[in-house]
């Protein structure tokens, strides 16, 4: 039995809570919605925190962006149009989220892709992550911004100098991958500070994308993961942000150079400090 529309309501304020206290939308920002049936979408309101709703607050407008219900004081929020946009391009889609997740955001502003084929959780729940260009916020723009990018597999989008945008089939598992985008985009960082980052290699890809189309997820990249395709459309922005580290020399007990290390092990990393030297040395060959 589908849940009644109050129930729904609560819901939203509930997952409303669980964006705001784990700072995915600070102030006003973000909104979220439920597909009821198939002309009707819950969304919440403009200029509420999403931590203070209360399902009064909560309005309701048609597949055309008109609204059918909405108290007094309360008004859809002007970005429900992507919501609306992913429905209809999307049949299968019952909850959108629209947040502003720092982590997450964090790429999306520095124009960095986020880098695939390195951490299970984010391949299975998230599959590649596509960045949709810059547009308007609240424009019919910021909609058509991300057409090109809603296809079977995606569940997330970020948006570019923006955030994000999650979906699924109820609202439970379109937060859920909201929480697993901004975690992952936090792990990527993290291991940025540590200097390195492991690369899953094509078999463990392919075995891994192997297990997500068990569990019932639609993956293409299956296709071409054991060929080596993961990765190499998209990862070369953020690895190329694993800098060279100046050589440290190693010394032995009586003061011998045995070797210089420092640079990063990850292959990128002796690519940009290959890089380096090269620039350096053509520097010096042109100021002869
Ligand atoms: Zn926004």
């Amino acid at each position: 039995m589908a849940p009644s529309i109050y129930k729904v309501k609560q819901d939203m304020c509930d997952i409303g809570k669980r964006i705001w206290q784990r700072g995915y939308c600070a102030g006003n920002e973000g909104n979220h919605s439920v597909r009821v049936d198939k002309n009707r979408v819950l969304c919440t309101p403009t200029g509420i925190s999403k931590g203070f709703l209360r399902p009064e607050m909560i309005c309701m407008v048609d597949m055309e962006n008109k609204v059918l219900e909405a108290n007094k004081g309360y008004k859809p929020s002007s970005e429900v149009k992507i919501h609306l946009q992913i429905y209809k391009t999307r049949d299968d889609i019952g909850a959108v989220v629209h947040s502003h997740p720092p982590h997450a955001t964090a790429f999306a502003v520095a124009g960095i892709p986020l880098p695939e084929g390195i951490h299970p959780e984010a391949e299975v729940f998230l599959g590649r992550v596509p960045t949709a260009q810059y547009a308007t916020p609240s424009k019919q723009d910021l909609a058509d911004s991300l057409i090109p990018h809603i296809k079977a597999e995606t569940s997330a989008i970020l948006m570019a100098n923006h955030g994000s945008v999650t979906f699924d089939k109820d609202l439970t598992g379109a937060y859920y991958r909201l929480e697993i985008l901004d975690a992952y985009s936090r792990i990527l960082l993290l291991a940025k500070q540590l200097g390195k980052v492991n690369m899953l290699d094509s078999k463990q890809m392919y075995d891994l994308l192997e297990v997500k189309q068990q569990f019932g997820f639609n993956d293409p990249r299956l296709s071409c993961a054991a060929d080596g395709c993961i990765g190499s459309t998209q990862n070369q922005p953020f690895l190329t942000m694993f800098d060279a580290r100046p050589a440290s020399a190693v010394c032995d007990a009586n003061g011998t150079v045995q070797s210089h290390g420092g640079a990063s092990t990850s292959t990128v990393s002796d690519e940009s400090f290959e890089q380096m030297v090269q620039t350096i040395t053509d520097q010096i060959m042109a100021s002869r």
